[in-house]
């Protein structure tokens, strides 16, 4: 029997990143795989998306040419070849994660595993043993019972990205970050797109203010929005898909050739051992601890299979911290509530820490800026005007509480507000920052101006 000093369950950006950091501090390392290399991030989540989202907003451009002064005739898009191009990036990046396995001397088994006590690991037969085992299988989209997924008529975001023909029409079940962002796409490849969405706001994580943006953006560009609404049942022995949505103003029938259920994820907990071993779970979740130890010693948990943000860089940092811990150095625990969250639609939309709704309710005393992009003279250049920056700090202590941002480009730019807080920056410390002209990010700089009533450009 093999045996390893670390072996990772799973290769997504937990997994991977578990693996390379685990070869890095020195210990012997095996990660298996049961598909590709790079998890659902690379392979189905945010690479080959963004690929996609990436030939819509080309299109996008080429549509609006005149804007720019340009004559573009009849632009046209290819679907089969936009699906294509997204499938090419995600492939070369599996890739590039099977490169690294090998630049850092890490077995990879491919090869469906399970767990065993003794800190062993079945893979189709064969065991191996490790001193610690690190669990990253991940999740897949979650089903409700009133919307069956069938992959052809009723979908989750795998068939999503991979339709051999582009739907005429389109439902879209839910909608957070996924959903607007196949929402966006679709819409933008001239697919007729209506989203149902049960709460009262679409991307109901932000701040409110953010919603309505996205919301009327949306509306602009034709996206038909349902709040309050709840598909109840889906009729698929017709030619295409009826959808009966329940809203508050009764029933509505609606008709599509595809439903996208993106109504959250499901972790993958089932089938991989975690009863021979008596890990615990609650719900769908490996319970662990700080440093990601489960109940039992030597069996660890990282990512989308445990709780907090389903993201593909906090698995990774939990990655990170979890090696770490086991190799014996001093780890300061993940802090939660500094975690960005993007969403890559047009407009984009990035946040972190507490929206104005929150803030509030948690009884803080706030004092908050905002500075539109229309006021931007880089996003005037760039004809990107929509959206805008919104901060929320602290009046009594000045900490930085919340920053909301959505418009163009607007992903790139949170990484700022992250590590100010990570800091504990003021914000008459962001305002004496220089930032440099002209740039979408100076949004940031007189958006913290405006909340000390000291904004130069409004
Ligand atoms: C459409 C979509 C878009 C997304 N976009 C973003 C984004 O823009 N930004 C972002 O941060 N996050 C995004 N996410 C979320 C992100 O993909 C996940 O948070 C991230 O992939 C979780 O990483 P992980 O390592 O926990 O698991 P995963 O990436 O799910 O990887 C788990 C791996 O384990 C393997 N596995 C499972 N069970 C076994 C077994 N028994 N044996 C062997 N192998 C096994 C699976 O095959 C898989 O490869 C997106 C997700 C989706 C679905």
């Amino acid at each position: 029997m093999s045996k390893y000093d670390i072996i990772v369950l799973g290769s997504g950006p937990g997994g991977y990143v578990a693996a390379i950091r685990a070869s890095q501090l020195g210990f012997k390392t095996a990660i298996i795989e049961k598909e590709s290399l790079g998890g659902i991030c690379l392979n189905w989540g945010c690479i080959p998306t963004k690929a996609l989202l990436k030939s819509a907003q080309v299109f996008e451009y080429l549509k609006h040419a005149e804007d720019y002064g340009l004559k573009v005739k009849d632009a046209e898009h290819d679907f089969d070849a936009v699906v294509k191009r997204s499938r090419g990036v995600a492939d070369g990046m599996s890739n590039g994660v099977k490169f690294l396995m090998k630049k850092n001397k890490i077995d990879v088994i491919e090869g469906y595993g399970t767990i065993k006590t003794g800190k062993k690991v079945d893979v189709d037969g064969t065991e191996y043993s490790a001193d610690h085992i690190i669990i990253a299988t991940g999740a897949r989209s979650r089903e409700l019972p009133s919307l069956p997924q069938d992959g052809k008529k009723v979908i989750g975001y795998r068939q999503a990205m991979n339709l051999d023909k582009q739907p005429k029409k389109l439902i879209v079940v839910g909608s957070g970050a996924i959903g607007v962002e196949f929402a966006y796409f679709y819409n933008s490849m001239g697919t007729e797109v209506t989203i149902v969405e049960y709460l009262d706001k679409i991307v109901p994580v932000e701040d409110n203010e953010v919603s309505k943006q996205l919301e009327r953006s949306f509306k602009k560009s034709g996206i038909k929005i349902m709040t309050s609404a709840e598909v109840t049942s889906v009729d698929t022995s017709g030619k295409g898909v009826k959808a009966t949505v329940k809203t508050k103003k009764g029933e509505e029938i609606l008709e599509a050739d595809i439903v996208l259920s993106a109504v959250g994820i499901k972790s993958n907990i089932e089938n991989i051992g975690l009863e021979n071993v008596g890990i615990a779970v609650d719900r769908d979740k490996i319970l662990v601890n700080d440093y990601y130890q489960t109940n039992i010693p030597g069996y660890y948990a990282i990512g989308d299979v445990t709780p907090g943000q389903a993201l593909a860089h906090v698995a990774s940092a939990e990655a990170i911290l979890c090696v770490e811990k086991i190799a014996g150095q001093h780890v300061e625990a993940l802090d939660y509530g500094n975690i960005p969250g993007c969403t890559y639609c047009t407009p984009e939309i990035a946040s972190v820490g507490l929206t104005e709704e929150q803030a509030k309710a948690q009884g803080l005393d706030v004092k908050i800026g905002k500075f539109p992009f229309s006021a931007s003279g880089k996003a005037s250049a760039g004809g990107n005007k929509e959206g805008f920056v919104k901060v929320i700090f602290d009046a009594k202590y000045g900490e930085w509480l919340g920053c909301h941002m959505i418009g163009a480009g607007v992903t790139d730019m949170i990484a700022e507000a992250v590590l100010g807080r990570k800091l504990e920056t003021t914000g008459h410390e962001v305002l004496k920052a220089v930032h440099p002209h002209p740039t979408m990010s100076e949004a940031v700089m007189e958006a913290v101006a405006a909340a000390y009533d000291e904004v130069i450009h409004l």
